[in-house]
């Protein structure tokens, strides 16, 4: 099939590998000058596991091709997939649509034949009439249907969910829709479950799942918080919690908050959706209050660790919003950060993949470290923030003999901390006392 992509960042870049490796021909269209050139440069504009070398392979190939231009990408494209932002609309925080309706609106003239345009982007439920809608308006002659796909994938894991999801939802109004997009995922069949509804639903599908996700990373939260004061180990109640099947083991990690380009801003349009339908969706509400507290107590946690210390020195192991990304979105290690820099401290932080993308955000006031170890080096406590598993082979006898304090807050629960403890560290974790 021809394929064309709108938006080449997290969703958008991987899908498009990922379509052209089984032999389409997939054109990426973004508006960023910057991040097609790159792109067309054989460079990934995103750290993704696995990415850089099927990019290579598909880039080598043929089949994957990148621009600026919306025509030459919808022209003669039996699907043009939607795939760009959604974030908080910096007043209302509902889903800010405006790239939505603008890709749209850009598209609409380069529709030629009859086109799917499948929309990934995660978007409040009507937005597919909205964009059937604009199309129609722009180019009244099109022969098009406007389709939901929603996107599960995790990042981190972007192209091992692309080739292994846990099912494929298609939001289709129309037989003839439900055809093309069946051949689009031919090569999922017998593979992954593949559900077909209403556009609606498929809209309300990904926010109800995404909000349901982040309500159990919540309640894992408070439970452990519960677990703290009780006396028991919120691991080891995770753990028999998850040995059931109809609770599972994922998503059951207690730690700092939930954050991410994803769940605190789905979290909150799904709640605003509710309210616009005059519904009470009070234990998402609850949820996302929860979660901004959570923060400001992480961080009031590591300034009891050094009461008394004047402008004390934090380490920070993990910027990331969660291991394997460079993505610093929402993320709860840069949440956390603000708030010490606010209360005072200074600090020196270190991530495998996202100090250029932390460097953006906060700039010269914070130290950023080239090697985990040297977040040590003359620090009151070093706090671990991202679950990166590489932390968990540093050698703390050595560098605690850097620190000024030896004290590490382990807001992963990743660190052996018995084993710390013996070795002369004040050591803390989440849900266990
Ligand atoms: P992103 O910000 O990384 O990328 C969006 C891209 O779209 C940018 O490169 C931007 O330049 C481009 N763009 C915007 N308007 C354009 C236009 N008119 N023409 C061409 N390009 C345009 O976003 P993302 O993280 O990939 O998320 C995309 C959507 O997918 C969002 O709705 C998000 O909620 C959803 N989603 C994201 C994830 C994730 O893990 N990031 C997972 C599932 C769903």
């Amino acid at each position: 099939m021809k394929i064309a992509i709108i938006g080449t960042g997290y969703v958008g870049l991987p899908t498009g590998v990922g379509l052209a490796s089984f032999g389409n021909d997939v054109v990426c269209i973004d508006k960023d000058e910057a991040k097609i050139s790159m792109l067309k440069a054989g460079k990934p504009t995103i750290y993704e596991d696995g990415l850089e070398e099927l990019f290579l392979k598909t880039v080598q190939s043929g089949k994957l091709k990148f621009t600026t231009s919306m025509k030459e990408g919808v022209n003669g494209a039996d699907v043009v997939i939607l795939a760009v932002g959604t974030p908080p609309h910096p007043e209302t925080k509902e889903a800010d649509m405006r790239y939505i309706y603008a890709a749209s609106e850009e598209l609409a003239p380069h529709i030629t034949g009859y086109t799917v345009v499948a929309n990934k982007s995660t978007v409040p439920v009507s937005t597919g009439d909205a964009v059937e809608s604009i199309i129609k308006k722009a180019n009244p002659t099109a022969d098009f249907d406007v389709v939901s796909l929603p996107e599960f994938l995790r990042e981190g894991y972007a192209l091992h969910d692309f080739f292994a999801p846990d099912r494929i939802v298609a939001g289709c109004n129309t037989a003839r829709a439900a055809k093309v997009i069946k051949t689009l995922y031919a090569p999922f069949e017998g593979k992954t479950e593949m559900l077909f509804v209403k556009r609606k639903s498929s809209e309300t599908i990904k926010y109800a799942s995404n909000a349901f996700l982040a309500m159990k990373i919540h309640y894992i939260n408070e439970m452990a918080d519960f677990c703290e004061k009780a006396g028991a180990d919120v691991d080891e109640v995770a753990k028999g919690m998850g040995l059931d099947k109809r609770i599972g083991n994922r998503f059951l990690n207690a730690g700092p908050g939930f954050g991410g380009s994803c769940f605190p801003k789905d979290t909150m349009a799904m709640a605003l959706m509710g309210e616009k339908y005059g519904v009470d969706l009070s234990l998402i509400k609850q949820t996302i209050k929860g979660n901004a507290a959570r923060k400001l107590k992480m961080a009031g946690r590591i300034l009891d660790m050094v009461q008394g210390v004047e402008k004390p020195l934090i380490g920070v192991l993990g910027l990331a919003f969660k291991n394997g990304t460079d993505d610093v979105r929402e993320s709860p290690a840069m949440e956390i950060i603000s708030h010490l820099i606010e209360k005072g401290a200074r600090i020196k932080a270190f991530d495998y993949q996202a100090l250029e993308n932390a460097k953006k955000v906060l700039g010269d006031k914070i130290e950023y470290a080239f090697k985990a170890e040297d977040v040590f080096e003359g620090a009151d406590v070093v706090a671990v923030l991202t679950e990166w598993p590489q932390f968990k082979e540093l050698d703390f006898e050595k560098f605690g003999a850097l620190m000024k304090g030896k004290k590490i807050a382990d807001f992963r629960n990743l660190l052996d901390g018995a084993k710390l403890k013996k070795v002369g560290f004040e050591y803390q974790r989440i849900g266990i006392l």
